[in-house]
């Protein structure tokens, strides 16, 4: 699960890293109150933040042409005009696709002035099978491209998950970001913080970028997370109510949600044929077969090894409510699937919601003659596959030729 910028931020917040005061609002009277507060705090400039569930914000443009998902702004007058512009339009950034995302949430905060802009992240490294604290001098930028084009100017620490980020490894990370002086043990600090954020929120990612050095009055220079990603594991959920209850569901793709509901392991793809499968390895492999024929999958979708009729019901509206599909594979293999079930649960759906396209099934195993039966007396005008490969291959060609 992926949570917004400001949420992230209270979690850091909270173990002890620092963060630009600020708040979040939803309408543009209310962006202009938080500024003022703000600019009475004594904040000399402000940002006015998208909240969207992607990056790459700040270059990112609206569909009605405004530039930026996030805004410098000097005056609450200002920060209530740039809300009004940005609310309830659509953000295009490199990261949420062609079709963009609704903006209904600003995060306005005061705008530190930045001396320098640094990366860091926490993440499981799965090649050394460890929690791995990763660190760069170039912050603000697309984190990929400095791996690709720059590799010595990322830094890994690599933890002992026992024993967790040694203050001696937040150390040494501090002085590989340049920092000098004082900024060193602020620095370690704020190091062992987001470590300690990423570790006790069972998150899988915590990415700050930038992290940033700025003017702290006096002469002096702190440092400040000015932009924050928090993924979670969404195995360990369930030991965090207070992180779940930071779940925005208009950011997750409504299909997903819908299986979920229906205990129903569904990812839409952006291929034309769906594919309803019983077991996660057989969908995946299913998905394979179908690439492999030239085809390109609508979906994964794995209803599990005792699914009930209303669910197999329930998957076939799912996939049928992707306006890319254009053809359908069934494929089953019954080891503890009953086939008449599933069967029942196809022809059920698909007199329901008056079926047009090409559907090709696959079915084997547990009470196979029955579930057959079923589809041949439903009178769907449906295909069989005798193998996969044989209903992978039919189910292409049906697609290939509508
Ligand atoms: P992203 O583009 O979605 O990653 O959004 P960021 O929050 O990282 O903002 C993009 C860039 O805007 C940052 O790298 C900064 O250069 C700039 N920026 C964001 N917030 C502030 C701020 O509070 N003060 C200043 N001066 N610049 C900011
Ligand atoms: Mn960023």
């Amino acid at each position: 699960m992926n949570i917004h910028e400001y949420q992230a931020k209270q979690l850091l917040s909270r173990n002890g890293v620092a963060v630009p005061p600020g708040g979040v609002c939803d309408t543009a009277q209310g962006a202009a109150s938080i500024a003022e507060e703000l600019l009475a705090r004594g904040a000399p400039r402000l940002a006015v933040k998208a909240q969207i569930h992607a990056g790459g914000r700040g270059k990112g443009t609206y569909r009605n042409g405004f530039q930026g998902g996030v805004k410098l702004c000097r005056s609450a007058a200002d920060v209530r005009e740039k809300a009004k512009a940005m609310l309830g339009n659509v953000l295009v950034t490199r990261q949420t696709g062609a079709e963009g995302r609704l903006v209904s949430k600003l995060l306005v905060e005061a705008a530190p002035e930045i001396r320098k802009e640094l990366y860091l992240a926490v993440l499981l490294d799965r090649a050394c099978s460890r929690p791995v604290m990763m660190a760069s001098t170039e912050g603000g930028m697309d984190i990929e491209e400095v791996a690709a084009r720059t590799p010595e100017k990322l830094v890994r620490e690599p933890v002992d998950a026992t024993l967790g980020l040694m203050p001696y490894q937040a150390r040494k990370t501090a002085a590989a970001l340049g920092l000098k002086g004082e900024l060193i043990a602020q620095g370690a600090k704020l190091l062992m913080g987001v470590y300690r954020t990423w570790w006790e929120c069972d998150a899988s990612l915590v990415e700050i970028n930038p992290l940033c050095v700025v003017d702290a009055g006096d002469a002096k220079e702190a440092l400040v997370a000015v932009d924050a990603k928090v993924s979670l594991d969404d195995n360990a959920l369930f030991r965090h109510p207070d992180i779940q209850a930071m779940r925005d569901l208009a950011e997750e793709a409504p299909l997903e949600i819908e299986a979920a509901k229906h205990s129903l392991n569904y990812i839409k793809l952006d291929g034309n044929i769906a594919c309803l499968v019983n077991g996660a390895g057989l969908a995946m492999a299913t998905m394979d077969i179908i690439q492999h024929f030239g085809g390109r999958p609508a979906n994964f979708l794995d209803v599990g090894g005792g699914a009930t009729q209303d669910q197999v019901a329930a998957a076939f509206r799912i996939i049928l409510q992707d306006a890319n599909v254009k053809g359908i594979l069934v494929n089953i293999f019954g080891g503890i699937m009953d086939c008449d079930v599933i069967a029942k649960g196809i022809v059920a759906a698909a007199k329901e919601t008056g079926l047009r396209l090409p559907l090709v099934v696959r079915l084997e195993g547990n009470n196979v003659q029955s579930g057959r039966q079923t589809l041949a007396a439903s009178g769907l005008a449906l295909i069989t596959g005798s193998t996969m490969a044989d209903a992978a291959r039919k189910v292409v060609e049906a697609v290939g030729s509508t």
